[in-house]
């Protein structure tokens, strides 16, 4: 298992601490909200080891993979398999499916990570892959991140208008909620996530563009770091400090 160097008070989460964020503190009610407008079925996902190394001994096997969450009655019977499993991560699919399963549109997101920013004192990406030290960062980059997130926020706003801005965990996520946006093709997808980078923007390409389909689940625990995964309005960002912040802290953390 890798170490990562992550900013103070940020650690991985045990076994037991996520199954106990997950059994008391998840709000189902507020994930319930997230996708009140959401034309379609959600489906969920959830890996329990892959980073982490931490896992349920039974599912040893699959620690690794990628488990969807689609066959499901409730929000609740979702709660239910999540706290069987005790991940590392949940995520959802942003792609959009009719009552065939097929595939009939995808949510935009932007995906704006820490490690990718330039730091001063610890480089670039590539400086830091060089060091085994690839998913590390400090409390420099996520404050260059979190200005990022500001400026790509406010740049977005001139062209879509039903955005929400989330802290990830380690970065932020910026979600489109507008209804034109789920039609856009893959193309258009690509030449959208390139302009932003072009715009100097830290971006995950592979997220804009559809690739990766998954995005963590607001709401849920980001047990890389032991923080709960947050919407923020762009106002809250701009004071946010995920270090200290209280809404983003898991109870276990004391
Ligand atoms: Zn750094």
């Amino acid at each position: 298992m890798a170490r990562y160097n992550l900013p103070t008070g940020m650690r991985y989460s045990t076994l037991q601490e996520r199954k106990q964020f997950y059994t008391y503190e998840f709000n189902l009610h507020k994930v319930s909200e997230w996708f009140d407008k959401w034309p379609g079925r959600v489906k969920f996902a959830v890996i329990m080891g892959r980073h982490t190394g931490i896992f349920p001994e039974k599912y040893r096997e699959d620690a690794s993979t990628t488990i969807i969450i689609d066959e499901y009655r409730s929000l609740e019977e979702v709660k239910q398999e999540i706290i069987e499993f005790s991940p590392e991560a949940v995520y959802y699919d942003r792609s959009i499916y009719d009552e065939k399963d097929q595939k009939i549109g995808q949510e935009l997101a932007f995906d704006l990570d820490p490690e990718n920013v330039v730091c001063p004192t610890h480089g670039s990406l590539e400086d830091k892959m060089k060091r085994n030290q690839g998913l590390s960062f400090c409390e420099t980059e996520l404050d260059m991140v979190k200005q990022e997130a500001v400026q790509l926020y406010e740049s977005l706003e001139e062209r879509f208008s039903d955005l929400r801005l989330v802290y990830s965990g380690r970065g932020f996520h910026i979600h489109v909620f507008d209804q034109d946006a789920y039609k856009l093709s893959f193309q258009q997808r690509l030449e959208i996530a390139q302009q932003v980078k072009k715009e100097g923007f830290h971006i995950d390409e592979w997220v804009s563009s559809g690739e990766m389909r998954l995005i963590r689940l607001p709401y849920s625990l980001n047990g890389l770091v032991s923080r709960i995964v947050l919407p923020l309005t762009k106002r809250e960002l701009e004071a946010f400090n995920p270090i200290t912040d209280k809404r983003c802290k898991p109870e276990f953390l004391g």
